[in-house]
């Protein structure tokens, strides 16, 4: 397993594998990787002949007031891990590689971004697609692997793909959870005792909408509310719970299609969020 701690190097490592024929499939991570991030690793063995693991906590999908100076880095423990996988290539830049000064271009979609985490978290996505694009520049992956966990990010790096025609293949991967359902999650860290174990009614709440449905309820408000009881019962406090277009993310008031049950909420100073897909009835 190689180890790349710059720009040029990684990216002439992916020029040489490219000119010998070989396929590469990249894992984007902000690092403090749990059983979550390694299974996508595992994932992305059977895409393609090599495959980089990609560590950046990206500032520019931070918020000023979010945890970018304090989220989790464990550089060591990750590169134990990873050496355990059959990764090729793990590509750890620093900020000044990725964002040298002077640094000016950005993309941004128009309408993706205005849903969901998008609406508390402004500027969220802009520094997500921006961030995933120069990957992609870089690490020149024939395909690259996202967790649902993160649908809405799977959604507009999707959409970036198809806008500006890039030769990369979008492999989406299920949510990994704890044993009471919680979603692995980098930020779960920050939970003490008791909020962790408050933080698994996320995924009960959306078991329960998920039971709701199956036995006919239809009204994506009565959905909600009982999502909304809940995890504020639990001593959570809701940010956004959503029931929504799969493609669009636009509000549905009825699940009458394929939908979107995308939860976000705080336990404690920890964001979490959650989602399931209702599949429409025949
Ligand atoms: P992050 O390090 O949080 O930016 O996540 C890196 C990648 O791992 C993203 O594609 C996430 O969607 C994915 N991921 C994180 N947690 C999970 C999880 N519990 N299940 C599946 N994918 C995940």
């Amino acid at each position: 397993m190689q180890i790349f701690l710059s720009v040029k190097k990684m990216q002439e490592w992916a020029f040489q594998a490219k000119k010998h024929g070989e396929t590469i499939a990249l894992v984007p991570t902000m690092g403090a990787l749990h059983a979550g991030h390694l299974e996508l690793v595992r994932h992305a063995e059977k895409e393609a002949d090599k495959v980089i693991v990609s560590i950046f906590v990206n500032p520019s999908q931070f918020g000023p007031k979010e945890d970018y100076k304090v989220y989790p880095r464990e550089l060591e423990k990750d590169l134990r891990a990873l050496s355990q996988l059959k990764v090729d290539a793990v590509f750890v830049p620093s900020l000044e590689d990725m964002y040298p000064e002077g640094y000016e271009t950005w993309i941004d979609l128009e309408k993706l971004p205005g849903h969901l985490c998008g609406l508390t978290r402004q500027g969220h996505f802009r520094g997500v697609s921006t961030v995933v694009l120069k990957l992609f520049n870089i690490c020149l992956p024939d395909a690259a692997i996202f967790g649902e966990k993160d649908f809405q990010q799977l959604l507009v790096i999707k959409k970036m793909v198809r806008d500006l025609n890039l030769a990369v293949r979008i492999v989406q991967h299920p949510i990994l959870r704890e044993h009471d359902g919680l979603a692995m999650s980098s930020r779960n860290m920050y939970l003490s005792e008791d909020e962790r174990k408050n933080a698994s009614v996320i995924h009960r709440s959306l078991d329960r909408a998920q039971k709701l449905y199956d036995s006919g309820e239809r009204k994506s408000e009565n959905l909600i509310q009982v999502i909304n009881q809940m995890i504020e019962g639990a001593g959570g406090k809701v940010d956004y719970i959503k029931v929504c277009d799969l493609n669009t993310l636009n509000d549905l008031p009825a699940v009458d299609s394929d939908a979107l049950i995308a939860v976000a909420a705080f336990f404690g100073k920890a964001r979490l969020i959650d989602n399931i897909v209702l599949r429409a009835k025949e």
